[in-house]
């Protein structure tokens, strides 16, 4: 067993607060700057435009288009591909809700994609699976900063000539086979919420490199209204989904630091890696041979064959060293959440899930083994562009005691097969 010095507790960088959070003097003036132009509608004021403009040029698309929330971006992006009622939309049984709802809402059906449970992202093998005549578009998810395989999943879905949305909320410019995931498939949709890698509090923004999507998703978020066409009219059905120039202030200058945010989350997420490679019962989330990570947060895969209680047992011995971790994620798979058993959808009438074909809507805990599994071992460590040297050694202390506290004498360690593709397909990490 490897001495430690004892650790000290301290106080980790949050980034629901200014300790881990890079605002400074840059987004103070350009909100104050807003507020002095008395405009704060994006339509009029500049930040809105330029915002657009550079996070399309750092993300070599033709077109961005900003909007008030990631799930708004989510939303905007199915309602540009315009499912008809009862369409499929596939996706995944581990993301936020609000990349959820939006196909819901857009009178679609989510059809849950199992997940490879060392990464907690889709497949092409878990993709195909899902499939119907009935699917209309694709929705991958590169959870925690790590992009899905998307070489494998651009040529399924091309070969079937379904599009591709890419939520990229947590994975800011991360790539894969050298490409920035959110520009491979047809759109990619972006958050800017509190918590991610760039941040206005509340906001989104979506790219294209289509002419006519871009288009669509342009009027989606602004009500369908032809701004600066002849005659202009609402088209279609749409909702309001502008940010403000007060929200675009701050994205535009966070943009600016968003390169030096992902470096440094990678520098400390190395760090934290060599520091704990030789630990016994834990194995961090690394990005495959072709993709590099940005570490929205920092997963461990708990082995409970080596550590009592598995990762609900480490985050409970993390505790006490303040390292606050969130074993399981987002606890359950989404289909167990109260929306879907219930299908609480408009009025009494559950839809759209009253057109569903039975199989489309048959969540049975068999049909996802690597979204049980995957949840069952993930243990979510938190980090951000704020973590310095002294925090990652603290972290790696913390573990490392936390692991002592809680390891089962003479256990040996659990069967790493993949239970989607028996370890034989997917990367070994
Ligand atoms: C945060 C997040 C969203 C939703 O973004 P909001 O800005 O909170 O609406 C969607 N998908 C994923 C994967 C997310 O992490």
């Amino acid at each position: 067993m490897t001495e430690v010095a004892k650790v000290k507790n301290i106080k980790l960088p949050n980034d629901q607060d200014i300790s881990g959070r890079t605002f400074g003097e840059e987004e103070l003036n350009a909100v104050k700057e807003v507020l002095e132009t008395g405009t704060l509608i994006t339509t009029k004021g500049k930040y809105g435009k330029m915002l657009e403009e550079s996070f399309a040029e750092k993300m070599g698309v033709k077109y961005a288009f900003a909007c008030n929330s990631g799930s708004a971006a989510v939303h905007v992006a199915i309602a540009a591909i315009n499912p008809n009622p009862g369409d499929e939309i596939i996706t995944t049984s581990i993301t936020d809700m609000g990349a959820l709802t939006p196909i819901i809402y857009q009178g679609a059906i989510p059809v849950f994609a199992d997940v490879c449970p060392k990464t907690l992202n889709v497949t092409a093998e878990t993709i195909e699976a899902a499939m119907s005549e009935k699917t209309k578009a694709i929705i991958v998810t590169h959870l925690f900063g790590n992009p899905c395989q998307m070489k494998e999943i651009m040529e399924l879905a091309d070969s079937k000539g379904i599009p591709v949305i890419e939520d990229t909320a947590q994975s800011f410019l991360a790539t894969v086979d050298g490409e920035k995931v959110g520009t491979i498939g047809a759109i990619g949709a972006f958050s800017f919420q509190q918590g991610k890698q760039m941040t206005t509090g509340e906001g989104g923004i979506v790219v294209t490199n289509d002419d006519d999507l871009a288009r669509r998703l342009y009027l989606c978020i602004n009500k369908a209204w032809g701004y600066g066409d002849e005659n202009p009219d609402h088209y279609f059905i749409a909702l309001n989904y502008r940010m403000t120039e007060l929200q675009a202030a701050v994205s535009y200058e966070q943009l600016k630091k968003l390169d030096a945010s992902v470096e440094q989350r990678q520098k400390m997420a190395k760090l934290l890696d060599e520091k704990i490679a030789d630990i016994e019962g834990i194995e961090s989330y690394k990005p495959a041979d072709n993709a590099t990570m940005t570490y929205w947060k920092f997963c461990l895969r708990v082995d409970d064959s080596v550590i009592k209680d598995g990762s609900v047992g480490l985050a409970g011995a993390l505790r006490t060293y303040d390292v606050f971790s969130a074993p399981r994620y987002v606890q359950k798979p989404a289909f167990r959440c109260q929306v879907f058993r219930e299908q609480n959808t408009f009025g009494d009438s559950h839809f759209p899930f009253n057109l569903a074909r039975p199989e489309a809507v048959d969540y049975s805990e068999e049909k996802f083994p690597g979204t049980f599994k995957g949840l069952h071992d993930v243990l979510v460590m938190p980090i951000n562009e704020k973590y310095t040297e002294e925090h990652i050694e603290f972290v790696a202390n913390s573990i490392r005691e936390a692991v002592n506290d809680t390891k089962i004498e003479n256990a040996e360690a659990g069967n790493k097969d993949c239970v989607v593709c028996g370890g034989n397909k997917c990367y070994e990490v």
